[in-house]
């Protein structure tokens, strides 16, 4: 059974609790906003997603989209439900949350926005895609289109009336967009002209929204090839007329939707461009870099949908595990009066419950942490906080997206695990978790690629200034609480992984130098490494958030406890992986890529 109750309580402790002391906080610019009020919009968003995304989440999934035939061409119609699901999420102000109050939006914290992102994912992913790419489009279009083109289309993607997509791939090129085709050519009135076709993109079409915002990648003439030829232009569904209404259908047609294993209530389409209008967005050839405002945005989102997935498929777990009975606890019966003990009793079904637990638990921390970093890079009042911030985001937006999938999907696979054969049966609503989980480690740059991405880029970046940005906070940690008896063992697990993160650095860097090859080959397990630290490292000041609450005679003492707990099975169970990741990448690359291309 699919359900889900918003863990409030634990995101409360991560937004207020957890980061006070991370050097991101006390922003003048969110002063206005309270304890109280924050409470207030995360119990309204989970009323929301209980009451109304939730309840047309299988739905959605059963019925899918449909591809149609409209008065003015094809169109897609979204599962029944969403349409309504849509206007009350736009007209509550769910689209404008973090949004700039510049262009209407209410400019409340992305820390806030974060949770409340989990909250949509864990109840609907495929609905969270509409909005979602909607708010990655208005960070590329606020950075770097020109104020004419922000006047124009922001007011109505903030207040939700219109929506965006984001149009990258084509049939052959995904990973490689030094190889994209679509080009655009001067129109003679400023505006270009688009011809070109583009797949898998989601929300290319649908019936929620009376235009559509596509930010487009293409070609100018004579531009050069590989990625440095690449432009970004506003391609909307709708061209405006002069009150600034959609008037006039530009060329630009979803042709398909794609049958997929899962998202299904997300249209994924397949989208043609002839001669259709466009504008351009920031500088010619530089498009790749306007794009990538968009992709990282997506990409922290991404990562939120692991979480979320991860989160809705262990309390269905959780559930399950108290309503089904089989066998006996191997201490003796624990329910002597039903017929059989309820299978939560079973040590190796606490294994996967507490895992999917420290899981979501460890990556609510890492995400609480990177979304302050976010308001901070927008928000701080001095240069060095925002720098500071912003290299923080940098180094740990491919880690939150490629680890928090994996771990989501991880979680999925262990709820159906869990349910045992029903999980594998439809009925059951946790096999749409796996099925849904498993596209978050393939779009918006695969997680191989978010490696590459941290291991090529991010590593080296500044002679490893962002590393530095991660490493210090840990260290300083670790060393300010040496002398404690009640957190050492949660020092010294921390400080043993910390160690083997600061060698499988220094080795990818000595011989990435020598051989690119031997950094990828490292890639994969590094971030895993660097990813399970970061937890390790929330779950320790956790610790000591909840020890210090307890000796002051907390009178929550079972929250409190039970993060202890989480974080015992997390330094116990889960975080000994980053020893194996380190062997792994110690092993280097001869294994790896010792058979010839023609052995496979
Ligand atoms: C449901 C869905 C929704 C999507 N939504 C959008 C969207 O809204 N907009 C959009 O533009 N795109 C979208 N995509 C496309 C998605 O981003 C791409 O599928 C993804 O980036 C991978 O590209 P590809 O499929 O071409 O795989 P490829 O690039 O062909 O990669 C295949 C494999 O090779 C690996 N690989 C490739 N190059 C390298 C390398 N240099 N080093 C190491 N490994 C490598 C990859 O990691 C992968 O495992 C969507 C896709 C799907 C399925």
């Amino acid at each position: 059974m699919q359900t889900y109750t918003a863990p409030l309580r634990d995101m409360r402790f991560a937004l207020n609790e957890l980061h006070q002391d991370d050097g991101f906080g006390h922003l003048k610019a969110h002063e206005e906003f309270g304890p109280e009020l924050m409470d207030a919009v995360l119990e309204e968003a989970a009323r929301l997603c209980q009451q109304v995304l939730l309840p047309i989440n299988r739905s959605g999934d059963e019925e899918g989209c449909h591809f149609e035939q409209g008065p003015d061409g094809t169109s897609v119609r979204t599962p029944e439900g969403f349409r309504e699901a849509y206007r009350q999420f736009a007209e509550g102000g769910w689209t404008s949350l973090v949004a700039p109050a510049e262009w209407g939006g209410q400019g409340l914290p992305e820390a806030l926005g974060k949770m409340v992102e989990e909250m949509v994912c864990a109840t609907n992913v495929s609905f969270s895609l509409y909005p979602g790419l909607t708010s990655g489009a208005l960070a590329a279009l606020t950075a770097y289109a020109s104020d004419e083109l922000k006047q124009t289309w922001l007011p109505k993607m903030v207040s939700g009336q219109w929506s965006g997509s984001m149009c990258l791939t084509e049939a052959h090129c995904g990973t490689d967009l030094g190889m994209l085709r679509t080009k655009a050519v001067p129109a003679g009135n400023g505006g270009y002209k688009l011809t070109g076709a583009k797949i898998f993109i989601s929300a290319g079409e649908h019936d929620l929204t009376e235009n559509i915002v596509h930010l487009v990648l293409a070609r100018l003439p004579d531009a050069p090839k590989g990625v440095k030829g690449i432009s970004l232009f506003l391609v909307p569904k709708f061209l405006l007329d002069d009150d600034g209404n959609p008037a006039t259908r530009n060329g630009v047609w979803c042709t398909a939707i794609e049958h997929k294993t899962g998202i299904k209530a997300s249209a994924t389409c397949a989208m043609q461009f002839e001669d259709a209008m466009g504008w351009l967005v920031g500088e010619p050839n530089r498009g790749l870099e306007a794009m990538f405002t968009m992709m990282n945005a997506e990409r922290v989102g991404v990562g939120i949908q692991g979480l979320g997935i991860g989160e809705a498929a262990y309390q269905s777990a959780v559930w399950y595990a108290k309503d089904r009975i089989q066998g006996r606890s191997l201490a003796g019966a624990k329910y002597p009066d039903r017929e059989a003990d309820p299978i939560i009793v079973h040590p190796d079904v606490r294994r996967m419950l507490m895992t999917m637990r420290a899981y979501n638990e460890g990556c609510r921390g890492v995400s609480a942490w990177i979304s302050r970093a976010l308001d901070a890079e927008k928000h701080a009042e001095d240069a060095e906080t925002r720098e500071k911030a912003a290299d923080f985001v940098a180094l740990m937006t491919p880690v939150v997206k490629a680890l928090f999938t994996d771990l989501g999907f991880e979680s999925a696979s262990l709820a159906v695990q869990v349910y045992g054969g029903h999980g594998y049966i439809r009925e059951s609503g946790v096999e749409q978790y796996l099925r849904d989980a498993r596209i978050s480690m393939i779009y918006e740059g695969t997680n191989g690629i978010q490696a590459l991405d941290l291991v090529g880029r991010k590593m080296s970046a500044h002679m490893g200034r962002y590393l530095r940005g991660f490493f210090h906070p840990v260290s300083n940690f670790i060393e300010a609480n040496a002398g404690d008896e009640q957190l050492a063992p949660f020092i010294a697990g921390l400080k043993r992984a910390f160690e083997a993160l600061q060698g499988s650095t220094s080795m990818i860097a000595q011989r990435g130098l020598k051989d690119p090859e031997e950094a990828g080959a490292a890639a994969t397990d590094y971030l895993r490494q660097l990813g399970l630290t970061a937890m390790a490292y929330c779950f320790a000041k956790s610790v000591k958030v909840a020890m210090t609450q307890l000796s002051q005679g907390s009178d929550e003492a079972e929250f409190y406890g039970a993060k202890i707990h989480t974080a015992r099975f997390f330094f116990d169970r889960i975080l000994p992986q980053t020893a194996s990741c380190y062997l792994a990448i110690k092993a280097g690359k001869g294994s790896m890529m010792a058979l010839d291309d023609a052995a496979f």
